[in-house]
């Protein structure tokens, strides 16, 4: 579930971050820039490409340390504890 939060989040931030840099990566040539614009198209690929990994590696890391720790609660009828 916080998985799916943190894509859906990472989602949308790339997005955006596609959004601008298409717009800017797209224009032609200038004195600054005589070559073009589109190399910054390649640079906000590999942000994105980090951001995704970064998000893999919170997603692995939580799941391992959850790995063996105490199961899921049990539903039913109270018993005085929540957690057995
Ligand atoms: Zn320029």
């Amino acid at each position: 579930m916080v998985a799916d939060g943190y894509h859906s989040l990472v989602d949308g931030s790339n997005n955006v971050i596609g959004l601008i840099v298409a717009a800017f990566a797209f224009r032609p040539p200038d004195p600054d820039h005589p070559y073009g614009h589109r190399k910054f198209e390649t640079a906000a690929t590999g942000l994105i490409g980090i951001a995704l990994l970064a998000l893999a590696w919170d997603v692995l890391t939580g799941a391992l340390s959850r790995t063996g720790s105490r199961p899921f609660p049990r539903s039913g009828p109270s018993t005085g504890r929540s957690w057995r």
